[in-house]
C-alpha cells in the first residue's frame, strides 16, 4: 500500500512539473525571448591594407573594431543564446560584398558590422547607429557612407551611388527586414548610451555597401570617435572594448525581445518561413 501512495505522489509531481506552462508557470517573457536561439554575423569593420580611420596616436580603426567583435561574439554566445560568425577573426582584408555575402549564405538572423568614427575636430564625441537607404540623413552621415564604402572589392574609392547599388536600394525599400533593420539600430544604440554613456547622435540612414544585399536586419554601428585622442585611449583598452561589446549584446537581446516577444521571431526572413 505505501508503495501505491509513493507511485501516486511521484505521478503527480510529474503532471505537476510537465503541466507547468499550462498552468500559467511559465518563465517570464524575456527568458523566453532569450531562449529562442539566433544567428548574428559581426563585422569587425576594415581589416588588412584597409586600416579604416587612425587615431591621433596612431591607432587604427579596424584593430578597434575586431577587438570589440571578438569580445561582442563571446557576450551573444554567452547571454543572448546566439550563434556566432565573424567576417574576419585576423588582421585581413575582405571586399565589403563579401562580408554582406557571408551573412546571406550563412542565414543569419541578425547582421552587427562594427565601426569607428573619425571627425576634423578632436573634441567630438559621440555614438550613431546607421541601418540602409538611399538618402543619406544628414550631409555628415553622406559623408561618412562614402568614406566606409570607399574600400570596395577592387579597393578603389567609390564616390558615388548609382548603377546596380542604386536599383539594390531602390528594390529593398520597405522590405520587412528594413523595418527590423530599424527596430534593431534603435536597440542598440539605446543600449550603447545606457552602456557606455556618450552623446547621442542618434539612428540614422545612410547607403553603406556593406549594408547593401543584406537578406536580414542589418546595421552599421559607430561606437565612438577615434579622432578624440581620450576616446582613442577608451576604444583601444580591453576593458572599453568589453563595455561596449556588451553594451552591444543587450540591444541585440532587447531587439529579440521587442521583436519577437519570446514567440517564434528569429527566423522569419529566411525563405522557408516567408508566407
Ligand atoms: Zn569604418
Amino acid at each position: 500500500m505505501r508503495g501505491h501512495v509513493k507511485y501516486f505522489v511521484t505521478t503527480l509531481l510529474a503532471i505537476v512539473v510537465v503541466s507547468a506552462p499550462v498552468l500559467g508557470l511559465e518563465p517570464p517573457e524575456e527568458t523566453q525571448s532569450n531562449a529562442v536561439p539566433c544567428v548574428v554575423v559581426i563585422d569587425p569593420g576594415h581589416g588588412g591594407e584597409d586600416t579604416g580611420a587612425v587615431g591621433p596616436t596612431g591607432v587604427a580603426e579596424k584593430d578597434i573594431t575586431l577587438g570589440v567583435a571578438k569580445k561582442l561574439s563571446a557576450g551573444l554566445r554567452e547571454k543572448a543564446n546566439c550563434s556566432v560568425i565573424l567576417t574576419r577573426e585576423d588582421d585581413v582584408f575582405i571586399p565589403l560584398e563579401e562580408r554582406t555575402a557571408m551573412a546571406n549564405r550563412s542565414s543569419a538572423d541578425i547582421f552587427l558590422s562594427i565601426h569607428v568614427n573619425a571627425a576634423h575636430s578632436k573634441s567630438v564625441d559621440g555614438i550613431e547607429t546607421f541601418f540602409l537607404s538611399f538618402d543619406s540623413t544628414d550631409e555628415d552621415a553622406r559623408r561618412l557612407a562614402a568614406f566606409e564604402n570607399s574600400f570596395s572589392a577592387s579597393g578603389h574609392v567609390r564616390s558615388d551611388v548609382g548603377g546596380d547599388l542604386l536599383e539594390i536600394l531602390l528594390d529593398m525599400a520597405n522590405t520587412e527586414s528594413h523595418h527590423e533593420s530599424a527596430a534593431l539600430a534603435e536597440a542598440v544604440q539605446a543600449s550603447l548610451l545606457k552602456g557606455v554613456k556618450r552623446e547621442d547622435r542618434g539612428v540614422k540612414q545612410a547607403p553603406f555597401t556593406v549594408l547593401v544585399g543584406a537578406t536580414m536586419p542589418a546595421v552599421l554601428v559607430e561606437v565612438g570617435f577615434i579622432s578624440n585622442p581620450r576616446e582613442e585611449r577608451r576604444l583601444s583598452s580591453d576593458k572599453g572594448q568589453l563595455k561596449v561589446a556588451d553594451s552591444i549584446t543587450d540591444g541585440v537581446i532587447g531587439f529579440k525581445k521587442i521583436t519577437g516577444r519570446g514567440k517564434d521571431y528569429i527566423g522569419f526572413n529566411r525563405p522557408d518561413k516567408k508566407e
